[in-house]
């Protein structure tokens, strides 16, 4: 009977630490400000978008020269019968080529847009795929997810494969076909001259595609049941129960959809690699196109951005199978966070720079060249340098390029290092990452023009920058800031999932290496 007692008293005991085991990996405080700080994310993001596409345009210039001016932009005509109000709005449309709410998206672009994500899709059934799994879950299991390849391989062995992936060749192809319809048409090849002329509708249509995936996916998450055979799981942070809240940082981890004839496709690692950052290349592509159309030429600065950003893609793509251990997949669910950033946002606002140089043409000359490609290289060795360094010391420890590194074992299991790239600061990999943004924004300069009517050849415009230096520099140099913030606050992230996961280690790990990103000073 006693015994019968202890043994009841022990599968309690045993349920209770289970319970709290499972309250305790949910309990996750809110993050960007809660349900009122994702509010505001979640509708005002599309404003930022449009912001930028039209306060800075080809129309009449970076920014719109009236918001230079305010005091005049509110006074009209002396014998006009509109009011100040009136007077600004109709300038402010005018300026920034306004097409009418109606026009802000149409069939053509929703079209094209389609046209690319069956694109995607249709490299992702055709070319040869291998079979991948993805880090443990917190309910038990791996996930497979389809990468390049020919032989089967596990997660310890991710390092075999880093040296070809599947968004990689799927990106060659695209891009082997840009070429190649550039050869033949020059500028005027139509995906380059359907993406200018339909910018607007095609971030739009984007924009629109976002809410309605997030939606969906926030939908579909309720009906994820506990140890389902299909290792569907919500993730940690994104159920609290506030609709808000978990629609923007988004309920299900690892949501997947079977598409006819296409198969299986696991959302969050396709939407973060093939159609947004590809997206994101082929739009500078086709701002260089324009540049070339307009003025005759492509300028250094232009080729500098397409440069840096196309490496940064590029390497992305050819690491796909690294993107297995990031905190947007093994942490954060599917939601509005990441469709927004992935399908409008990540394509349309990091190529800015390019879609400024295209109308305003800036020539650096070898010096200044040199300069920004120094700074671009740098960060890429540090960026490039620390990743693959963690995941060759993750992946095997005993390979001779990290065999001679310090760590600390912790209690977990894992291994920290303590030495090398990430014996500098903790998140030296942010670091790479940031100063090669700076490659991206340099080449504007001290950025901002004014279009205006040439008076020798009526009908054609000029460029020049009379009175507006440095006035676009917020739109040029957004992306450099933006990244600061997105770095600094991921870090935060991290920081408190390590401090969660390690305890004890993750202190000692921090008093080894008491630097977050830049050693010595953050
Ligand atoms: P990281 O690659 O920085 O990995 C962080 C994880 O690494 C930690 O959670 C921990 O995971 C492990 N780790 C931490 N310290 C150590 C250590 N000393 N030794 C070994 N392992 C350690 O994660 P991210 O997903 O944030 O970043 C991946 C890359 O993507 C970065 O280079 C980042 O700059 C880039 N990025 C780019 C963005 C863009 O918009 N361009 C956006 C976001 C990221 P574990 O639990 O396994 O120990």
């Amino acid at each position: 009977m006693a015994t019968q007692r202890r043994r009841e008293k022990t599968a309690e005991t045993e349920t209770a630490v289970e319970l709290i085991g499972a309250e305790k990996s949910e309990a996750h405080g809110y993050e960007f400000g809660g349900p009122i700080g994702t509010f505001i994310l979640t509708f005002g993001l599309p404003f930022v978008c449009y912001a930028f596409v039209f306060l800075c345009n080809d129309v009449s210039g970076c920014p719109a020269p009236s918001l230079l001016t305010p005091s005049k932009l509110f006074a009209p005509p002396a014998l006009s019968t509109r009011s100040p109000r009136q007077h600004a709005l109709d300038t402010l449309k005018r300026e920034t080529g306004w097409p009418g709410l109606g026009r802000l998206i149409n069939a053509e672009a929703v079209l094209g847009t389609l046209a690319w994500y069956g694109w995607s899709l249709l490299l992702h059934v055709l070319l040869p795929a291998q079979e991948v799994e993805g880090t443990e879950l917190a309910t038990g299991g791996r996930l497979k997810y389809r990468f390049n390849g020919t032989s089967r391989v596990s997660f310890q062995r991710l390092s075999a494969i880093l040296t070809y992936s599947k968004a990689f060749s799927s990106a060659l192809v695209t891009l082997g076909l840009c070429a190649a319809g550039t050869w033949v048409l020059g500028p005027n090849f139509q995906l380059w001259t359907f993406i200018n002329t339909h910018m607007v509708q095609l971030l739009t249509t984007n924009i629109l595609f976002a809410y309605l995936l997030a939606t969906y996916f926030y939908l579909r998450s309720f009906s994820v049941k506990r140890g389902n055979a299909t290792h569907r799981e919500l993730a940690a942070g994104g159920h609290t129960g506030n609709i808000m809240y978990d629609f923007f940082i988004g309920r299900e981890l690892n949501p997947r959809v079977i598409i006819p004839y296409v198969g299986e496709i696991d959302v969050k690692s396709f939407m973060e690699l093939r159609p947004g950052m590809l997206g994101w290349i082929v739009l500078n592509l086709a701002y260089m196109a324009k540049q070339y159309k307009s003025y005759g030429y492509i300028t250094d600065s232009m080729l500098i951005v397409n440069f840096t950003q196309a490496l940064y893609v590029l390497d992305a793509l050819y690491m796909e199978s690294a993107i297995l251990t990031t905190l947007d997949l093994t942490r954060d669910g599917f939601g509005f966070m990441l469709a927004f950033g992935d399908i409008p946002w990540l394509p349309f606002t990091y190529s800015l720079q390019a879609r400024y140089l295209a109308v305003h043409p800036v020539i650096l000359g070898p010096w200044y060249t040199l300069a920004i490609m120094a700074v671009g290289i740098a960060g890429y060795i540090i960026f490039r340098g620390s990743n693959n360094e963690k995941n060759v010391f993750r992946t095997n420890p005993d390979d001779p390029s990290v065999a001679h590194l310090e760590y600390i074992q912790t209690a977990s299991g894992s291994k920290l290092l303590t030495s090398g790239w990430w014996g500098r600061a903790r998140h030296i990999n942010y670091l790479g990452d940031w100063l090669l943004s700076w490659s991206y924004s340099l080449p504007t300069l001290l950025s901002g023009y004014r279009l205006t009517n040439s008076i020798l050849t009526p009908g054609s415009r000029l460029v020049t920058t009379d009175g507006m230096k440095g006035w676009a520099i917020p739109v040029t140099y957004f992306y450099l800031l933006y990244f600061a913030i997105l770095l600094v606050h991921r870090e935060r992230r991290d920081e408190e999932k390590c401090r969660r996961k390690y305890g004890r280690d993750w202190e000692k790990y921090v008093a080894k290496v008491p630097y977050r990103i830049i050693p010595g000073v953050y």
